[in-house]
């Protein structure tokens, strides 16, 4: 097919002519495929887009993220050479309260960001001046410790999902019929590849694993057991690995097909904390939690900060305390998101995780 008599075609089309020349692709390309578009293309955040996060919800939540560090660094014995590392940071609200907070801790760290959404590295740019910013983990500066936050980074990452058959495992595919993107088993999948808990899962099981997660808390704790640091680890999912579907899609504040659309919906999945842990191992750090998010945020005083901000500004006291309700509360956001630290093995234990 001639190229240059057409633009560049919609994601749609792209996969959609993909899986015409070669067959089904594996749900983990399809996902990546669709996030890289999505992400690349627009700020997904806020009431007029997609969803809405945490630190987008109230100031608390980068600044307790950011106390939580100051006060391991503290207590490291102040390091010099302390890098506060964000992972897709999205506007940069986050980074910019907790950098506040750390401050008034007397900690002042350069800025190192991993994104790779050119319309968001504009967004944080605009907030964080002075921030250097990398594809991936990487190009993480190697001479100084590392205070690295990610929330809601992992959930964004591709999943391999994997068919129970009776007989073994088989990939799961997306394939392309009458004009849709359809589920498709696809070839065997070796046992090695299913958490060894999951694998005698009945047929029709899905099994979803998530090998650029592991991947990447690989790389940060094999990172923090050489340089020294910590990482705060926020997102939606479970404790123990567990069979289930749960990609999904969002869409202006709404669940949406993850099948159709590709690149214009977000997609994520559950965050398998266990699967997070279990590659963390093998770097030689302390992990603590997962806890819930509520769970961790009284520990570090949500309460508190919730109070004062409300004394200093009794107008907002109501939305202040909704607030905290939505970020704490178990029925909102409270439990299902959790937090899970790694901490270099030769660093104090973290607040929040008793
Ligand atoms: N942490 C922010 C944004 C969460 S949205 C918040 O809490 O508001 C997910 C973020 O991860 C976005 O900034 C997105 O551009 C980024 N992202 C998604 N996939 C990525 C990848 N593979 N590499 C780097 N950044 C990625």
């Amino acid at each position: 097919m001639p190229e240059s008599t057409t633009i560049a075609p919609a994601l749609e089309q792209r996969l959609a002519q993909l899986i015409a020349r070669s067959g089904p692709i594996p749900v983990g390309r399809y996902m990546a495929e669709a996030n890289a578009h999505y992400y690349a293309t627009r700020d997904p955040l806020g009431a007029a887009g997609d969803f809405i996060t945490a630190p987008e919800i109230s100031q608390m939540f980068g600044e307790l993220a950011g106390l939580w560090l100051a006060d391991l660094w503290v207590r490291a014995g102040r390091p010099a050479n302390a890098y506060y590392v964000e992972l897709g940071p999205g506007r940069g609200t986050l980074a910019r309260d907790a950098l506040k907070a750390m401050k008034a801790a007397g900690l002042s760290p350069p800025v190192e960001l991993v994104e790779t959404s050119p319309v968001l590295r504009a967004a944080q740019a605009a907030l964080l001046p002075a921030a250097r910013w990398h594809d991936d983990c990487a190009g993480l500066p190697e001479n100084g410790t590392l205070l690295i936050v990610a929330n809601e980074f992992f959930d964004a990452l591709p999943v391999r999902q994997l068919v129970a058959t009776g007989e073994g495992w088989r990939e799961r595919m997306v394939d392309y019929r009458d004009g849709r993107f359809v589920p498709a088993a696809g070839p065997p999948a070796p046992a090695a590849a299913i958490p060894d808990t999951l694998r005698d899962s009945p047929p029709g099981a899905i099994v979803e694993t998530s090998p650029a997660s592991a991947a990447i808390a690989g790389a940060l704790a094999e990172r923090i057991a050489a340089q020294g640091g910590a990482a705060l680890i926020i997102d939606y999912g479970h404790q123990v690995s567990s069979p289930g579907e749960t990609l999904q899609a969002v869409h202006a504040h709404g669940y949406a097909d993850p099948w159709a659309e590709p690149g214009e919906r977000d997609l994520t999945a559950h965050v398998d904390f266990e699967a997070l842990a279990r590659a963390a191992r093998h770097g030689e750090v302390k992990s603590f939690g997962p806890v819930g998010q509520g769970d961790w945020l009284r520990a570090l005083g949500i309460e508190l900060r919730a109070a004062s901000l409300a004394a200093a500004a009794p107008e907002r006291a109501q939305e202040i305390a909704q607030a905290r309700l939505r970020l704490t509360a178990p029925d909102q956001m409270g439990s299902l998101f959790k937090v899970l630290a790694l901490v270099a093995r030769s660093w104090p234990d973290p607040e929040g995780f008793r």
